[in-house]
Formats: structure tokens, sequence, C-alpha cells
């Protein structure tokens, strides 16, 4: 099952893209190619049990700023 909070945006905020990229409506941001692998709950992979980001999300918690799985991302 996919994620509720994945959505396939091609533009939010300053960024924009010529196709729709994976999106997580939880941290407000782009998600890597690799991340969204979890998204999609791909190669036994779930998001229920991989992303810290759905888990923050569930018991409260969030992220915010840069994007998800870029290491050379700020997020400050
Ligand atoms: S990054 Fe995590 S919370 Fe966001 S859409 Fe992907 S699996 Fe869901």
């Amino acid at each position: 099952m996919t994620c509720p909070h994945l959505e396939y945006r091609d533009r939010a905020d300053d960024r924009r893209f010529d196709e729709p990229r994976a999106y997580c409506t939880i941290a407000d941001r782009f998600v890597q190619p690799m991340r969204a692998d979890i998204c999609n709950d791909r190669y036994e992979l779930a998001h229920d049990r991989h992303c810290e980001i759905y888990l923050e999300h569930t018991s409260g918690d969030t992220d915010g700023g840069g994007e998800i799985g870029d290491p050379e991302a700020t997020n400050e």
C-alpha cells in the first residue's frame, strides 16, 4: 500500500519540474527517488516501518526544510 501522505507534483514553492515527482505532504518537500521506493512500498519496503518521517508524524513530531533523502540538502 502506498503511503497516504505521498502525492505527485510538478511544482511546489519556487521549484518546478517537467514531470511530476514524489512529494511528501507531511514534510512539504520533494522526495528523492530512493526514498520514493519506501513511499510506494516497493522492494519489501514499507512506509509504516521504514520511513522515519511517517513514524515521527504518527508519534506527533515533524521535520522541515530541504529535500528528503538528499544528502546535500540542509535542514536548518
Ligand atoms: S517520505 Fe515518508 S511520510 Fe512522506 S510520503 Fe514518503 S513514506 Fe510517506
